[in-house]
């Protein structure tokens, strides 16, 4: 499977997606700094009364793991806006080949093209 660079427009495209994500998550990340601090929300939920339905206990956790991964995301996006300032984006950062413009479709913030992202999935599975 062969790989071209992204044509001006595709890069264009990719982008501004990139941006109004960046924008959406950094709203939706204060929105979650406004209440609590993380600390404080983890011993609310852990000195929360027993009584207290299993089912909140669930959502709350929802919440949390939300978050998290939406911090991921919002550094990944993040870093993916350096590499299109510094010109290095659409290329896999491991091996310096293009990055498909499909895979870039659905994961704008790709930084490894699917063989070196595959790999390093496997190294880290063996270090666990
Ligand atoms: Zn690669």
């Amino acid at each position: 499977m062969s790989s071209s660079p992204l044509t001006t427009g595709q890069r264009a495209l990719l982008q501004a997606d990139l941006e109004q994500r960046y924008r959406q998550l950094g709203r939706r990340l204060n929105e979650h700094r406004g209440g609590q601090s993380r600390v404080e929300y983890a011993r609310a939920t852990r000195t929360q009364d027993e009584d207290d339905a299993p089912q909140r206990e669930g959502e709350r956790e929802v919440d949390l793991a939300l978050s998290d991964l939406e911090m991921h995301e919002y550094t990944q996006v993040g870093e993916a806006l350096q590499r299109v300032g510094g010109g290095q984006y659409g290329l896999c950062v491991e091996c310096g080949r293009d990055i498909p413009f499909d895979r870039l479709r659905a994961e704008p913030w790709a930084s490894r093209c699917v063989g070196c992202a595959a790999a390093r999935e496997q190294a880290a599975a063996r270090q666990r």
